[in-house]
């Protein structure tokens, strides 16, 4: 199909500087856990979103000195000429498709405990580091600025060699020792790189002068800066410094690329923040600067990106999530296929890979860091090795993803699922407050499922092991999910928690099908995801008495990996929902709950209309048992039914279904790794 019209804007040429991008698709510098520690994964991961049309494509932080090291988190390093090759590699396999390679370089400063290097990190004014390590950053002194800007030179010289396009100075976030200098409550300096914002500026003005005179001949000298911190006067914001301070520069880089901090604004997730929600920090930048400029907002509608660039308010559609959930969105938008976009749903599971030094993973694309180790293409899958028939029973993430790609591949597959509708626990949670863009997971594969002739799909269609046999398929793929049990077994009470009769328990599945709870409601939640705080917030809305009790210290704890904790624990207490944490459940009465502390193990009793149990879930495979040992090709196991975790995972296991299917076993590990180097010295092997 050809493209529409309106968004030939996006498919301009824009120049930044020396160089000129192919078109305003810009993937702006993220985090993906794999950096220094997986080159080869993250090259490859880079190189199929320039494949995808991307024009700019930039790494994530580079570590610059070995003075500032942010082990163990997994980012880029370029502290030795012996650094190049990894770029280079990742630079070369950009250009393959003429994008542009963008290294963000940075001294981290006081935000990194220095772990691996050991040495004191340096501030501009004594702080403790960020990390709650029991460490402090001592004061940097002249000749330590002097070093600064020498090893920021050094390091855009070695990215150049590299091959990059585009140098960053990193100004964003408080993660880098410039905006701590910038700082006007970090930076508590009397020299001249303190107290005015033209001195506190200094060290910027200078690293920028600095990198245009090592590289700005060939290179382009971006600058990252978060206009807003939302900190009130506590910080830069887009009606203050953060403006003054784009207009004292305003001519001075090549390009502008703007942003909100802490990094849990500037990536906020869908459950708080919806498409386009830094457009209005953001919008003034363009008055003030001829300099093309690039900002964020989880853009996924080519319509609002269109509309972004022809109202003057970027002039690049920059995407981290975006790109991460489609690497080829600029390339759908360009044939035409915008219905084939697979948009992000804003759930962050991308930075938990990073918070856990770990891959990058995502909910919507299960191809996501897998590129190299497993060889997989967003796009592209190998065909079918045999004419045999699949029937998949349920059709959450994990049995809409595997009918999704065996169909692609060609196979004839039927997929089943007993509800009024498809799409599993997707389409339930995102009826719960905020979770509404996860829909797209379920909307997104019946799209693309719909296209396919090979594929029957049929809700209102309840499976018994009997009918399945009926069915005839060859295979048959058991995808039936899990359900949340009402024992309170888990990780706190492995034996579950005694229930007197009388007592009225549910769980999130309740809330989902709609049972009315009287109050007051006490949730347990030892899953520590965000479901316990979830319905805690559903049920406060309805109106109801809410007591959240946790055994952990904060609520929904495991989100602060997606950077979601402290808005959780904000909303819930805003809402007026009790909070207990550091608490057990030990007892459920017919009226009432006890409380017991983890620690003392004191115990308070509470009254409870309604007790909710967020523990843990068991797979719904009772069909699996029945039907093992008879007369199929092969029975399967995928999703929750297989092993209850994230919607992410339940994708995940349904691609790889799809992926191994028909395909020889792999034996041994069924990836490739990325070894360590032996060094050729050794003690007692000189
Ligand atoms: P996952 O996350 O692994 O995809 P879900 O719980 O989201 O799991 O989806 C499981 C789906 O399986 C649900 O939509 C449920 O209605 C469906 N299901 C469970 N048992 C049967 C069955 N016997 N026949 C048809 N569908 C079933
Ligand atoms: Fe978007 Fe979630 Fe994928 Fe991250 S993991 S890119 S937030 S869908």
């Amino acid at each position: 199909m050809p493209r529409d019209p309106r968004y030939d804007i996006l498919f301009q040429p824009v120049k930044i500087g020396p160089v000129t991008a192919r078109n305003r698709f810009y993937q702006v510098p993220h985090c993906n856990g794999m950096g220094r520690a997986y080159p080869s994964s993250m090259a490859a991961m880079r190189r199929t979103k320039a494949e995808g049309g991307w024009a700019v494509i930039c790494t994530e932080e580079i570590e610059i000195h070995h003075s500032s090291d942010h082990s163990p988190w997994m980012g880029g390093r370029l502290w030795e000429d012996r650094d190049i090759p990894v770029h280079a590699r990742m630079c070369d396999a950009i250009h393959e498709f003429d994008s542009l390679a963008g290294a963000e370089l940075n001294y981290a400063g006081m935000m990194a405990a220095n772990r691996y290097c050991r040495e004191a990190p340096m501030a501009p004014s004594p702080i403790p580091v960020a990390t709650h390590d029991p460490l402090q950053a001592r004061q940097m002194d002249r000749s330590d600025i002097r070093n600064l800007r020498r090893w920021h030179i050094d390091a855009a010289k070695r990215a150049q060699k590299a091959g990059y396009d585009i140098i960053y100075v990193y100004a964003g976030h408080q993660l880098s020792t410039i905006s701590h200098f910038l700082s006007p409550y970090r930076n508590r300096r009397s020299d001249e790189y303190g107290g005015s914002l033209e001195n506190r500026a200094r060290l910027l003005r200078e690293v920028l002068a600095d990198t245009k005179d090592a590289v700005g001949d060939t290179c382009a000298v971006a600058l990252r800066f978060s206009v807003d911190e939302l900190m009130g006067d506590m910080g830069f914001t887009s009606d203050g410094e953060g403006r003054d301070l784009i207009e004292m520069l305003a001519e001075i880089p090549d390009l502008w690329d703007i942003n909100i901090s802490a990094w849990e604004n500037d990536s906020a997730t869908s459950r708080f923040k919806p498409e386009g929600f830094q457009n209005d920090y953001v919008s003034f930048v363009k008055q003030v600067t001829s300099k093309p400029v690039v900002g964020v907002g989880r853009f996924t509608s080519p319509d609002t990106m269109a509309s972004l660039v022809k109202n003057g308010v970027l002039d690049f559609i920059g995407a981290a999530r975006p790109s991460i959930a489609d690497p080829f969105l600029p390339k759908k938008i360009e044939e035409g296929r915008v219905d084939d976009i697979r948009e992000c749903i804003g759930c962050n599971i991308c930075v938990s890979g990073d918070s856990n030094f770990v891959p990058i993973r995502c909910t919507q694309n299960p191809t996501m860091g897998e590129e190299w180790r497993r060889g997989w293409h967003p796009e592209s899958i190998a065909p079918k090795t045999s004419d045999e028939t699949v029937l998949i029973v349920g059709a959450g993430p994990a049995g809409l993803e595997c009918a999704r790609a065996l169909g692609q591949r060609g196979y004839t597959v039927t997929l089943t699922d007993k509800a009024p509708n498809l799409g599993g626990r997707a389409l339930l949670e995102s009826r719960l407050p905020g979770l509404i863009e996860w829909r797209r997971v379920t909307d997104h594969r019946i799209q693309q499922i719909q296209q396919m002739t090979n594929i029957d799909a049929y809700q209102h269609s309840e499976m018994t092991a009997q009918s399945i046999l009926e069915f005839g398929a060859d295979h048959v793929v058991l995808a039936t999910g899990a359900k949340w049990v009402a024992t309170g077994i888990g990780r706190e009470m492995p034996k579950g928690i005694p229930i007197a009769e009388g007592a009225r328990v549910f769980t999130p599945d309740d809330v989902h099908s709609g049972t009315t709870l009287t109050g007051p409601v006490v949730i347990f939640d030892d899953d520590h995801y965000y479901m316990g705080g979830i319905v805690a917030e559903k049920l406060r809305g309805d109106g109801l008495d809410v007591t959240y009790v946790t055994p952990a210290a904060e609520v929904s704890s495991w989100t602060q990996y997606t950077l979601e904790q402290r808005a959780i624990q904000a909303r819930l207490l805003k809402l007026g929902v009790r909070i207990a944490t550091a608490h057990s459940l030990s007892d459920i009465r017919k009226q009432s709950v006890v409380l017991s502390c983890v620690y003392t193990s004191e115990q308070r009793e509470i009254d409870c209309g309604s007790c909710l149990l967020v523990t843990m879930r068991a797979p719904v495979d009772t069909l699996f048992a029945e039907l093992e040992g008879a007369d199929l090709k092969s029975l399967s196991r995928i999703g929750d039914c297989f092993a209850p975790s994230t919607i992410a995972a339940a994708v995940y296991s349904g691609h790889l279904h799809a992926r191994e299917f028909g395909e020889p076993a792999i034996q041994g590990t069924p990836f490739r790794r990325e070894l360590p180097a032996l060094s050729d010295t050794f003690p007692g092997n000189t």
